[in-house]
């Protein structure tokens, strides 16, 4: 059953030509940690057991089967080698900064672009999690950060995971860990200019699905792309984003024979 299952596998993502071209809807205003979607939500009594039922709006996040974050292993993985098709359109950019209630937030300036298999996605915003949403062998990284793209013709997301280890001082992070809002606010405190591609690892090979939104309204119109590389962060960083958000990561879900393709 394993071996039909990896040759339909094989054949579907023959046929389809890329990867990722099948099964998205054009939905198009869906952002990621976006109150105004709907009702409240949280990681504790109105946590992700619960969001299904919190709004009409959430109903994919209990019944979806396409969800986000996943366990990432080799089996069940097409190994693709590097498919040398994200091209980095970052500047080195003015950052704001917001603690929105779930997790703090880095918007850059609105110029910073991303393609994918020839697909233009704007950056729209990154944040953190902690500790780390997607699990690799079943084991959590201490934090994970994910930079949000939108197609702005389709409101097709492309999220790029980076996880975190815990190790030298991470010199980028620290642009943005030396203002962090410990409390929620709208405010945004401009904090000095990165460029997003310093967050990214040497290593690009990463593993990508199909997959959702990790947060309400968790809908499932998102290009996983996670870097097998981690990054490092002192302990001192980790344990001040930790201080702000305990816990902030939604639990795995069920991959669903979903396609994981690595390259
Ligand atoms: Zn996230």
């Amino acid at each position: 059953m394993l071996q039909r299952r990896k040759f339909l596998q094989y054949v579907s993502l023959a046929t389809a030509g890329t990867a990722f071209s099948l099964g998205f809807p054009s939905l198009k205003s869906a952002v990621a940690n976006d109150k105004k979607e709907g009702g409240e939500w949280n990681y504790d009594q109105l946590g992700p057991e619960t969001w299904g039922e919190l709004s009409p709006d959430f109903r994919v996040c209990e019944n979806g089967s396409q969800q986000s974050p996943i366990n990432l292993e080799h089996e069940g993985t097409l190994h693709a080698g590097s498919l040398h098709d994200l091209d980095f359109n970052y500047h080195l950019s003015v950052l704001k900064i917001v603690n929105n209630g779930h997790t703090i937030q880095v918007n850059p300036d609105p110029d910073n672009h991303l393609k994918v298999e020839g697909n233009n996605f704007d950056l729209l915003q990154f944040h953190f999690h902690h500790p780390s949403e997607h699990v690799v062998y079943g084991k959590h990284y201490p934090m994970e950060a994910h930079l949000v793209h939108r197609n702005p013709r389709t409101g097709e997301l492309a999220v790029l995971g980076v996880f975190f280890k815990e190790g030298p001082e991470n010199k980028i992070l620290n642009t943005i860990w030396k203002d962090l809002p410990e409390h929620e606010s709208k405010e945004h405190a401009i904090i000095g200019h990165i460029n997003p591609l310093q967050f990214l690892p040497v290593n690009k090979i990463a593993y990508r699905y199909n997959g959702s939104l990790t947060t309400p309204p968790c809908s499932q119109i998102v290009r996983w792309i996670v870097f097998e590389e981690a990054v490092t962060a002192s302990k001192q960083q980790l344990d001040k984003f930790a201080k702000i958000f305990p816990n902030n990561a939604r639990p795995v879900q069920e991959k669903n024979h979903r396609l994981i393709i690595e390259g």
